[in-house]
């Protein structure tokens, strides 16, 4: 069975994503330190009537970002657990290499560039999993 990837290439990858699902666990720490010292704010100025509202305001942009991050974590767990698979970087659209290039900048991603352009196009027929 052929594979897109050399074992170093892999490695690289993978030492890539840990680094990344590093990077990832400390943002959503942080984020979720300062979203809840921005909740204890919100609660504080409760009893005033200015500035509640801007509080909450930025408590759900905090609540929006550490959300994108679990969205992001979770990618690059299931890339991790995907790498020692044959088909990894393989497009799992049309099954053609996705590219080293894309997969350092992107190792999580599951299509080549051409079929992820269609998809933000919106014209390609859902994958068939
Ligand atoms: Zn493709």
């Amino acid at each position: 069975m052929s594979t897109a990837l050399t074992i170093s290439q892999r490695a690289e990858l993978g030492a890539l994503l840990i680094a990344r699902m590093a990077t990832l666990e400390e943002e959503i720490a942080a984020q979720e330190g300062e979203g809840g010292r921005v909740a204890a704010a919100a609660e504080l100025l409760d009893d005033s009537r200015d500035g509640g509202g801007q509080g909450e305001a930025e408590r759900a942009v905090a609540l929006q970002r550490a959300s994108q991050a679990h969205g992001e974590l979770e990618r690059v767990r299931d890339a991790l657990a995907r790498l020692e698979n044959p088909g990894f970087g393989l497009c799992s659209t049309c099954g053609e290499p996705i590219g080293m290039a894309r997969l350092q900048a992107k190792p999580w991603t599951r299509h080549c560039v051409a079929c992820e352009r269609d998809m933000e196009l919106g014209q390609s027929t859902p994958p068939r999993l």
